[in-house]
């Protein structure tokens, strides 16, 4: 008989690590607590790493019909608007990586998650059943919904983000830090904008304690917007996403150039709406027994929630759902065993992932001496800064699935 993995959460990890167990002859019980899977409107950036295990999964097709495919990552100064450095994507990092960089609205990346996991049989989605709670005893996991429905499984995988209640069982380590980062975030429809402010790149502006990315997704129908803002929070952090002031956030971004603030105030005219949510991490884990312990693992956010600024947190939950999927298909071994082996080989990239994202949320927002040495070694060193071959050639765990 199959073995019975039940999931939590039905985000971009839990829809991943789904495709996963299916794909490791799993059957997949995944709970979502919203009665509806719905993603916010905002975007995503796939790293080579992240899109050769989607197309490793047979996506490359839907993947291609929604994604952009930027040409170059640009980064420029928020202060004066000139170009600091600029690294080529497109071809060259197929080239140099056996993939695209591509940016996808993660509405599309959801809808085209929860297609490919629908066409594995044995696969239940449960939707407006929150996980509450989850027991083990004698070689089988059983999980609480909070209607009080007790579910049986022989693994169960919390993907149920950030403020991951099962991960406060399985450690008990708190809620997550407060960064006291602020992001701001936008889509707008690009034909809306004026010709000048149209993205077809990625660019980073870097600021004194603040940063905006902006790319295409959908095609380049749409651009993705966020500034990346320091200081004092609004009220009520606790929940998770907030209508934007657009006067807060252009007082936050006094100095910026006139290009910056001038995207930025276009966005209600073409069509976009401010949204702010609060940026939340924890450190990273200090051992593989603080991913998986018996027949529980995290994944995704609930495993190891970063800063925004490697753009890969759902790039490492595509990994982790990639390297789970090998760690299950691992018959022979018993289930503690596989996840065991699951969180040994993703713990500590992930860990060094989180670091990286702290350190670059630094660099970007540095101010004084630091921000004009970062600024001249952009300037000389260009791409050679910029690219990350141990990120982006990955940990070599799909090298034979490519
Ligand atoms: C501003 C910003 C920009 C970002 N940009 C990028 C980027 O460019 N590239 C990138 O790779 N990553 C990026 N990220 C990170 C990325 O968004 C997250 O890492 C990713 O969405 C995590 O997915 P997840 O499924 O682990 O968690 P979540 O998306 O938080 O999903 C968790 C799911 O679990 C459900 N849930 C919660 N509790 C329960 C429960 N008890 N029972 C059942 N269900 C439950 C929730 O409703 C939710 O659907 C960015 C993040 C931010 C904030």
């Amino acid at each position: 008989m199959n073995k019975q993995v039940l999931i939590a959460g039905g985000g971009i990890g839990g829809l991943a690590a789904g495709i996963g167990a299916a794909r490791a002859g799993c059957d997949v019980r995944l709970f979502e607590q919203t009665a509806q899977l719905s993603e916010v409107g905002a975007g995503i950036q796939l790293g080579p790493n992240v899109v050769r295990r989607l197309q490793a999964w047979g996506l490359q097709k839907p993947l291609q019909q929604v994604v952009a495919l930027p040409a170059s990552l640009r980064v420029r100064s928020a202060v004066t608007g000139v170009q600091l450095a600029q690294m080529t994507l497109g071809s060259d990092a197929v080239q140099r990586y056996g993939a695209a960089y591509a940016t996808i609205h993660r509405a599309d990346l959801q809808q085209l998650l929860l297609e490919a996991l629908q066409t594995y049989s044995g696969v239940h989605l449960n939707l407006g059943q929150p996980l509450e709670s989850f027991a083990e005893a004698d070689g089988v996991v059983t999980v609480r919904t909070r209607a009080g429905k007790l579910v049986e499984g022989d693994a169960l995988i919390a993907a149920d983000g950030v403020r991951s209640v099962l991960r406060q069982q399985l450690l008990g380590d708190g809620p997550p830090r407060v960064t006291g980062h602020l992001a701001y975030r936008a889509l707008v429809h690009q034909p809306q904008l004026p010709k000048r402010l149209r993205a077809t790149d990625v660019t980073a502006w870097l600021g004194p304690r603040l940063h905006a990315i902006q790319y295409p997704v959908r095609r380049g129908e749409l651009q993705n917007l966020v500034i990346i803002v320091q200081g004092p929070a609004p009220q009520d952090l606790a929940h998770w996403d907030h209508a934007g002031n657009l006067a807060d956030l252009v007082q936050a971004m006094q100095g910026c150039c006139a290009h910056l603030l001038d995207l930025v105030q276009h966005v209600p005219a073409a069509g976009g709406e401010w949204r702010l949510w609060p940026v939340g991490d924890r450190p990273p884990v200090q051992s593989a027994s603080h991913m998986a312990q018996g027949l529980v693992a995290l994944l995704g956010d609930a495993a190891h929630p970063m800063r925004p600024y490697l753009a890969q947190g759902a790039g490492m939950a595509i990994e982790d759902a990639a390297e789970l999927q090998r760690a299950l298909a691992m018959h022979d071994l018993d289930v503690h065993l596989r996840l065991r082996r699951y969180a040994l080989n993703r713990w500590q990239r992930n860990a060094r992932v989180q670091a990286r994202s702290l350190r670059n949320g630094r660099i970007f927002h540095a101010t004084g001496p630091v921000r004009w040495g970062r600024d001249l070694s952009l300037r000389l060193l260009g791409s050679r800064l910029m690219d990350l071959p141990w990120l982006y050639r990955g940990d070599g765990s799909v090298a034979s699935s490519l």
